[in-house]
C-alpha cells in the first residue's frame, strides 16, 4: 500500500477512567482513534486515587495505537501537525524534583479525604481570614459557601490546593519533598508530566527538549482549579499559598492554552508540536463551539460540568457557581471566561450501578433497563456519593434512594439515576439563569454518557428546554486540537476568529424536545428540591 502524506491534528484526551488518542482532520472527521482505560482505586470510603505511571503508559499506548491504525489506513504518521492535550483537572499529582518519580498515588477530583482540612480551613478563613496582596486582611463572611473572590472558587474537597495540603500532611515524602524544595505540583497527571523534566515520566519522553530544560508548566484553565490563582491577573496568588502553607517552589510556569511548548522527543510522533493545553470541561466548551458570551455546554461523563461562556469579563456568581477561565488564545492574548456548574456524579452513578449493584452488564444498558418503566415510580436518587457539588456544596449530604416502596423495581432505580443527573443539571441552570438572567433555549451536550438516547430525552423533559447532541461527540478532544491547529494556523484555524472553524463539525446533531407537561415537571421538581433537602446534613 501506498503511503499518503496529508494534513491531521491530535488530540490526547486524558479523561477520568479512560485515555484517548484522535486524530482530526480539518472538518473533524475522526480518521483515527485509540482508547485505554486504567485502573481507580478506591481503597476506603471517599478515597479514590490514580497511579500517575499507569496513566502516563496508557497514554503513550494510545498514541501508538491510533498512529498504528492511521497508517493502516493508508496515511504516514507524520501527516500529523500538531497534537493537543486536556486533561481532568483538579486531579492533584505530587512528584520529585531530582528523581522524576509520583510521590504518591494522584488524588483524584472525585475524592473526599481532605474533608477535614475544608472544615479547619473554613474556620482559618472565617477566624483569621487571608491576607490580601496590600498586607490587610479580607475575611469572608459565611464559612464553606462563600466563593473565594480572587479565585472564583469555594474552599471545598474539589479543589488541588487542599488535596496537596492533604498529601504533605500525610506522606513523609512529600512533606520532606515540600520542606526541601524538592515537590512539584501539576493537575492532571499529565499536565505534570509534560511539564516536568522527568526523565522516567513518559510524558516528559514526549517533551524531552524542553523538558531537560526543566518546563514546569500548567496552563490558564488548569491554573484557574487550584484555588491558588488570582483569577483576574491570572498570576498566582502569593497570599493563598500563604493562607495554605504551600512554597511557591511548587509551582509551574502558566502559559496559555494555545502556544507551541515544545516538540514530542520521541516515539512515533518525534518532532511533532504540542500546542494546546487545556481542562477538559473547558476544552469540551471550545470544541462545542462556544465562543460567544452566552453560549453553554454540559458534558456528562464521570461527572457533568456544565460551563457557559461569559466573555472576558469575570461574572461572580451569587448562587452556588463557579468563576473559571474558560480559555486563552495566546500568550498575552486576553482571557475568555466562563461560569460553571460542577456536578460530582453524572456516569459514575452508571458505573456503580454496573460494578457494585449489578443492575447492568455495561453502561448503555442503563437505557435498556430505565426504557422499562415511563417513571422512577416516584423513586429520586440524589447521588451524593461524596457530598454534593454545585450549586448545593454542601459536603455533609448523603447518598440517598428516597421514595422506595414495595412497588419499586430495578428499572425505577435505573431510571432514577438518569434522573438524578438531570435534575442536577437543571439546578445548575436555574443557578445560571439567576446569575446571569439569560434563560437557556437549548442545551449543547456532549461526554460518555450522552449515548444514551433516553437520558437525553429524561434530560429534555426535566429541563423544559431542547437537548442538542451533535453526531460527532468527541468535543473535549477536538477542543484541544482546535487550539493546538489554531496556535500552528492549521487548515488556517483561529480560535479568534471563530469564521475560521466555520467547516468544522458540521456533521448533523440530533435534538431532543420536551414531552413532559408542564405539571408534570413542576412536581418532579418539587420531589427531587425536597430529596436533597433529605439528604442534607447525613455525613458528619
Ligand atoms: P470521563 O471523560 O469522565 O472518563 P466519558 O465521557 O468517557 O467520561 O464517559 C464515561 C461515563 O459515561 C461512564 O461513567 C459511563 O458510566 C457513562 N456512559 C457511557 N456510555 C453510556 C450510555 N450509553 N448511557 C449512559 N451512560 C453511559
Amino acid at each position: 500500500m501506498s503511503i499518503a502524506q496529508g494534513e491531521f491534528v491530535g488530540a490526547l484526551d486524558c479523561g477520568t477512567t479512560s485515555v484517548r488518542f484522535i486524530v482530526f482532520d480539518s472538518f473533524a472527521n475522526i480518521i483515527a482513534e485509540h482508547q485505554l482505560e486504567f485502573t481507580q482505586y478506591y481503597p476506603r470510603p471517599g478515597w479514590h486515587g490514580h497511579d500517575a505511571t499507569e496513566i502516563i503508559q496508557v497514554a503513550q499506548e494510545c498514541i501508538a495505537g491510533a498512529v498504528s491504525k492511521l497508517e493502516g489506513k493508508g496515511w504516514s504518521g507524520k501527516s500529523i501537525k500538531t497534537i493537543g492535550i486536556t486533561n481532568q483537572r483538579e486531579t492533584t499529582v505530587a512528584w520529585h524534583r531530582i528523581s522524576g518519580k509520583p510521590l504518591c498515588q494522584a488524588i483524584v477530583w472525585t475524592d473526599t479525604r481532605n474533608k477535614g482540612e475544608v472544615t479547619a480551613y473554613e474556620r482559618k478563613l472565617n477566624e483569621v481570614g487571608f491576607e490580601v496582596e496590600d498586607g490587610s486582611f479580607d475575611r469572608l463572611l459565611t464559612a464553606g459557601i462563600n466563593m473565594i473572590e480572587r479565585t472564583g472558587l469555594k474552599l471545598s474537597t474539589y479543589f488541588s490546593a487542599l488535596k496537596l495540603h492533604w498529601m504533605i500532611q500525610h506522606y513523609p515524602e512529600v512533606k520532606e519533598a515540600h520542606e526541601s524544595d524538592n515537590l512539584l505540583f501539576g493537575t492532571g497527571r499529565l499536565m505534570g508530566r509534560l511539564c516536568q523534566s522527568i526523565r522516567l515520566s513518559p510524558l516528559c519522553n514526549l517533551t524531552g527538549g524542553a523538558a531537560a530544560n526543566g518546563l514546569h508548566i500548567i496552563d490558564v484553565t488548569n491554573a484557574s482549579r487550584t484555588l491558588l490563582l488570582n483569577l483576574n491577573t491570572l498570576e498566582w496568588s502569593h497570599s493563598l499559598l500563604r493562607f495554605f502553607s504551600l512554597k511557591p517552589s511548587i509551582l509551574p510556569r502558566i502559559v496559555s492554552s494555545s502556544e507551541v511548548y515544545g516538540t514530542i522527543s520521541s516515539g512515533p510522533l518525534e518532532g511533532v508540536p504540542i500546542a494546546g493545553i487545556v481542562g477538559d470541561q473547558q476544552a469540551a466548551l471550545v470544541g462545542n463551539k462556544c465562543f460567544a458570551p452566552g453560549e453553554a455546554k454540559n458534558t456528562y461523563g464521570t461527572g457533568a460540568f456544565l460551563l457557559f461562556n461569559t466573555g472576558h469579563e469575570v461574572i461572580k456568581s451569587q448562587n452556588g457557581l463557579l468563576s473559571t477561565v474558560a480559555y486563552q488564545n495566546g500568550p498575552g492574548a486576553k482571557p475568555f471566561y466562563a461560569l460553571e456548574g460542577s456536578i460530582g456524579v453524572a456516569g459514575s452513578a452508571v458505573k456503580w450501578l454496573r460494578d457494585k449493584m449489578g443492575l447492568i452488564n455495561s453502561a448503555a444498558e442503563v437505557n435498556v433497563l430505565a426504557e422499562k418503566e415511563s417513571t422512577s415510580g416516584g423513586v429520586y436518587f440524589v447521588t451524593a456519593f461524596g457530598g454534593l457539588l454545585a450549586p448545593y456544596w454542601d459536603t455533609s449530604a448523603g447518598g440517598m434512594l428516597i421514595g422506595l416502596t414495595l412497588y419499586t423495581n430495578p428499572s425505577h432505580i435505573a431510571r432514577a439515576t438518569l434522573e438524578a443527573v438531570s435534575y442536577s443539571t437543571r439546578a445548575v441552570l436555574e443557578a445560571m439563569k439567576a446569575d446571569s438572567g439569560v434563560e437557556l433555549r437549548h442545551l449543547k451536550v456532549d461526554g460518555g454518557m450522552t449515548n444514551g438516547d433516553i437520558v437525553m430525552q429524561i434530560q429534555a423533559d426535566i429541563g423544559g428546554f431542547d437537548v442538542v447532541r451533535p453526531e460527532m461527540r468527541e468535543s473535549t478532544a477536538l477542543g484541544c486540537a482546535l487550539l493546538a491547529g489554531s496556535a500552528i494556523r492549521l487548515f488556517g484555524w483561529d480560535i479568534s476568529k471563530p469564521e475560521t472553524l466555520d467547516k468544522v463539525n458540521t456533521a448533523g446533531s440530533t435534538t431532543f424536545s420536551p414531552k413532559l407537561g408542564e405539571e408534570e415537571r413542576a412536581s418532579g421538581w418539587k420531589g427531587w428540591q425536597r430529596a436533597v433537602e433529605k439528604s442534607r446534613g447525613w455525613e458528619d
